[in-house]
This record gives structure tokens, sequence and C-alpha cells, in this order.
């Protein structure tokens, strides 16, 4: 317990640095993962307000015991209405201008803390990436849970070969998607990090296609996407298999994109631009001629959220370090054919990364 007090003070200081540098009086923090973040607290509903020195959480009546023995650190406060509590404490502090995240408020209830800010003649200004940018590389703690939801997550897919192993025609998607989330709760998850994602045939070239009453048929590809997720982190894998033996093609797109993603894998080291890992899964496809069938980004950082910073794609800005974790995966999608993408979580490190995710990447076939 002493080791977590001591986590959530680190980050709670991050974040009083986040409004200093800011220059506003406090922050509201509404997005529920960072609230996690910040303070351990893992219920539904809550508030977290931090200052230059401080920070407030509040909660509603629901939580008062499980706040009690989750949350170190913050000065709590147990509220009847929400509106009320936040106005409360901007007035106590005396705060002019109070940020909020952009990203994580309704604007609903924007407009009902901007009146009750009115009266009391605050200021409400949108931040955005204030708690995101402290969550964006993950301590040891982090990436010890995050090798757990990987691991939860190759449970999954062990579980989805064996299913589909020599019962060609016998088993829809959904069947497989269920088996695969059976596996990964039984064995400790928390949850599914999404709805599972089961694309075979044509489908597969559905880079979202979810699950289906479609029975899986010899000859096809299936494209699995999944993730476990494990003390609020997730893991995000795919796997393509191919039932019965592969056709020639299907190999070669295979093949293709699995370098796409080894060679994109190798380029993955501290002090590398996002963009640039892109590139090299994106330039091995074009020129094996798939170029268009490649249409989404090459990975996206992984955490609390399924998707969150970095991104990795042509037009990112970002620039890797030590303690990111990230999804490397790329695709190609033929309509009226089929699909394959191959997906890993990695851990990005100084000289290069590790791979969390563990099932074999070589075409399986069932
Ligand atoms: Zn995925
Ligand atoms: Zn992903």
């Amino acid at each position: 317990l002493l080791k977590k007090n001591s986590l959530h003070k680190k980050r709670l200081a991050g974040a009083c640095a986040g409004v200093k540098a800011q220059a506003i009086d406090a922050l509201l923090v509404t997005g529920i993962e960072n609230i996690r973040y910040l303070t351990g607290f893992t219920g539904g509903t809550a508030y977290v307000i931090v200052t230059p020195h401080e920070g407030f959480l509040l909660t509603d009546p629901r939580y008062s015991t499980q706040v009690r023995t989750e949350v170190r650190g913050y000065r709590v406060r147990i509220y009847k209405k929400a509106i009320d509590a936040i106005v409360g404490i901007i007035i106590e502090l005396r705060a002019k201008k109070v940020g909020f995240e952009a990203n994580n408020l309704s604007f609903e209830a924007y407009a009902k803390i901007k009146k009750g800010f009115n009266n009391k003649k605050a200021l409400l200004s949108a931040t955005t990436g204030i708690v995101e940018g402290l969550r964006i590389i993950k301590d040891q703690a982090e990436l010890d849970i995050m090798r757990e939801a990987a691991r939860l997550g190759d449970l999954g897919f062990e579980e989805a070969r064996r299913r589909l192993s020599g019962r060609t025609g016998r088993v829809t998607e959904r069947e497989v998607a269920i088996a695969l989330e059976f596996a990964m709760l039984s064995n400790g998850a928390e949850g599914p990090a999404f709805d599972t994602i089961v694309a075979s045939g044509v489908r597969s070239a559905l880079p979202h296609g979810k699950a289906t009453q479609k029975e899986i048929k010899k000859g096809e590809l299936i494209v699995i996407d999944a993730g476990a997720r494990a003390s609020g982190y997730n893991s995000d894998e795919t796997r393509t298999y191919s039932i019965g033996r592969p056709t020639a093609e299907q190999k070669r797109v295979y093949s293709t994109v699995l370098t796409a993603q080894s060679k994109a894998i190798d380029g993955i080291r501290h002090g590398v631009k996002a963009s640039l890992v892109d590139a090299i899964a994106r330039e091995h496809i074009r020129r094996a001629g798939f170029g268009r069938y490649f249409g989404h980004g090459t990975g996206h950082g992984v955490g609390l959220q399924v998707h969150e910073g970095p991104q990795i794609s042509p037009k990112s800005k970002d620039v890797l370090e030590q303690g990111m974790v990230i999804t490397v995966e790329p695709g190609i999608y033929i309509p009226g054919w089929g699909g394959v993408r191959i997906e890993d979580t990695v851990a990005v490190e100084r000289d290069g990364c590790e791979v969390l995710t563990k099932s074999t990447r070589g075409l399986v076939s069932l």
C-alpha cells in the first residue's frame, strides 16, 4: 500500500505541475481513466480538482466506503449534487481561471458548471492532454500490469485456435469470440478490452468487423482482434489464421503484412519519430503492390484506454519515448477477397522494444 501511495502522490505532483505550467488556478478532471490514474479510485463516477498544490476527489455516497479504502493523499468530498460541490470548492479556493478537459466534458455538464461559475466570476478554460501527457509514459507498475493484460489476451487467442481447429463449418464467428473472451475472463481478466472482432472470409476485409453468426468455412482467412483488461489496463492484439491450407495468394498477402510488421517493430526505440515507424510498414506494403489496401494508421498508444497517445501514423508529430506502450498493426484489406492484419502491443525501450503480446506470428492453419 505504501508503494501505491507514493505512486499516486507522484502522479498528483505531475498534475499540479501541469496546472502551474498552463497558468490556471485549478484543473477540473472529468475523464474517468484520468481520475483512476491520478487517484487509484476505480469507481464509475467522480470528479477531481487539481490545484498547483493539492488534489480534491469528489464522488457520490454510493462510493463513500470504496473511496476511503482506495484513495490516499486527496481531500475527499462526498456530494449530493456534483455541480454544487465543484462550484463550492472553486469558491473555497478563490480560483479565477479553471481549466476543464475539453475531451472529457459533455456540453451539458459544461453549460451547468459555467452557469455556476458565472455567478462567482470564475472563468472556465479549455485544456487538453494535461493528465494524458503523464499517462503516455508508463511506469514499472503499469508495465507489469500491461504484461499481465497481454498474457491474458494470449490465453484468449490460444482458446480461439483450439475452438477453430478441425471444426470448419461447425463454428460461428460469435462462438469463437465468446470462447476467446471466456478464456480471458476465467483466467482473471476484468473484461474484454473492447468488443472482440472476428471477421472471416470476405468479411476479413472489414478492419472492424464485429463477430456475427456467420459460420467459418474452409479456405477462408479469419481476422481476430481482441484484448484483455487487467487492473484497468488493456492489451490489444490481432491474429489472422487460415482455415485449411492457405492459397499462394493468401500466403503472399500474409507474409507481406508480417514482414511490414516485423520491420516496423525492429524500427522502434527511444527517440524515433512515430511517423517513421508508420512509414517503414507502409513502404513495405506499397512496394509489394498493396499500398491502396492499407488505409489506417500503423498503431496507437494503449493503456487505461484502448486508444490513447502516441499515434503511429503518417501525420503523427509524436516521438517515441522509453515507457510508451504502443500497438503495431499493419494490414491489407482487399474488398471481395479478404484481409490480413497482425497486431502486437509493445513497450518502447531505450534501444528497442519489448513485445508484450506473444501469440505465434507465423501463419497458422486451422
Ligand atoms: Zn486491435
Ligand atoms: Zn489496435
